[in-house]
């Protein structure tokens, strides 16, 4: 990858705001674990970015804290207004709680009661609206204007972008040997678009390789048609990542930093789901597991041998009783590597 100027200032702009986010306040510094089992089976060093150990479950509460700490002592006061497929929402409540700002939080009729309950337990003023992101999104940005609270987005903002990279900072920490690729899972595009900025910055050789579901593949089909396309009709299964628009700051950054996007079928993260338990005794939810699909479809499609690769292990908010679908699934599909 070679960057014209205007390329390398944005990435520069966001390295600072990466390196000055005060995270860890709230988040922790996950662990990048080996994945023995995976990585024998597709003869590649598979390595695991655990953020599903983050206090909320989720990387997310990385971009909520950075958003929420930058704002002014008046725009605290006022409160805050999200929309968020469950795992923001979280993110928010919790660093919400922290700062002692008021927040409300819509999220999708769909959204895990696990999600809801913990979004309620935080404190936080959560409402059910629409049948996805997107009504929940118009619904919250209404509320944001009428209320004169600030609109927080799980992924379209400067801040939160800035948040989620600081797993890249931890990643090229733990990490200083080779590195081939990273596999990011891409929702709105705010996890992706801080890694990249990252990465490229310090290691442009190092392949950022975007993950996502078949049925909310919104990066994909924004590259494809070099601009930002709304998806007709999107998929929950993968409901962290339930998005019909990738946001405008994030495919900035995503349109010149991603090398490759893949997408994945619902079976085949619930096959990943498994192999991730099988190598952690970790459960991740659906979107959680979309990097570590991406790896073995990438490994089948390439036919490469003795990389190294990073997957993030993005969130663990699964309902209980889902897992039974997840397990039916991947008994049914096999979970060859
Ligand atoms: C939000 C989320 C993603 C995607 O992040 P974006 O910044 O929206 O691209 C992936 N996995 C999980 C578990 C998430 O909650």
């Amino acid at each position: 990858m070679t960057c014209v100027p205007a390329q390398q200032n944005l990435l520069e702009h966001y390295v600072r705001k990466i390196l000055a986010a005060p995270v860890y306040e709230l988040a922790v510094r996950t662990p990048l674990q080996p994945s023995p089992a995976l990585s024998v089976a597709l003869g590649n060093q598979i390595l695991l970015k655990r953020e599903d150990l983050q206090p909320t479950f989720s990387f997310k509460i990385r971009g909520a804290y950075n958003k929420l700490v930058q704002l002014s002592p008046d725009q605290q006061a006022r409160g805050v207004v999200t929309a968020s497929a469950g795992n923001h929402a979280q993110g928010v409540a919790l660093a919400a709680r922290e700062l002692g700002i008021e927040a409300t939080i819509v999220m999708p009729a769909s959204t895990p009661e696990l999600k809801v309950l913990g979004v309620r337990s935080r404190g936080a003023d959560a409402r059910l609206h629409g049948a996805s992101f997107p009504f929940a999104l118009a619904y919250a940005l209404d509320l944001a204007e009428q209320t004169g609270k600030t609109f927080v987005s799980p992924f379209d903002d400067p801040d939160v972008i800035a948040g989620q990279g600081t797993v890249a900072m931890e990643i090229l920490r733990q990490h200083q040997g080779p590195l081939d690729a990273i596999f990011v899972p891409v929702g709105g595009g705010g996890l992706i678009a801080g890694i990249a900025a990252y990465v490229k910055y310090l290691r442009p050789q190092v392949r950022i390789i975007g993950v996502e579901s078949e049925h909310s593949a919104c990066l994909q089909a924004a590259l494809e048609a070099d601009q930002r396309v709304i998806l007709a009709s999107v998929g929950t299964f993968a409901d962290g990542v339930a998005v019909a628009q990738i946001g405008s700051h994030g495919f900035e950054v995503c349109r010149f930093c991603v090398d490759e996007v893949l997408t994945v079928s619902n079976d085949e993260l619930c096959a990943a789901i498994k192999n991730i338990y099988d190598d952690t005794r970790s459960i991740a939810e659906p979107s959680g597991a979309l990097a570590v699909a991406g790896i073995k479809k990438y490994v089948a499609k390439n036919n490469v041998r003795g990389q190294t690769f990073v997957a993030i292990e993005s969130g663990a908010n699964i309902n209980f009783d889902s897992l039974r679908h997840v397990a039916e699934r991947a008994a049914l599909y096999g979970t060859p590597a």
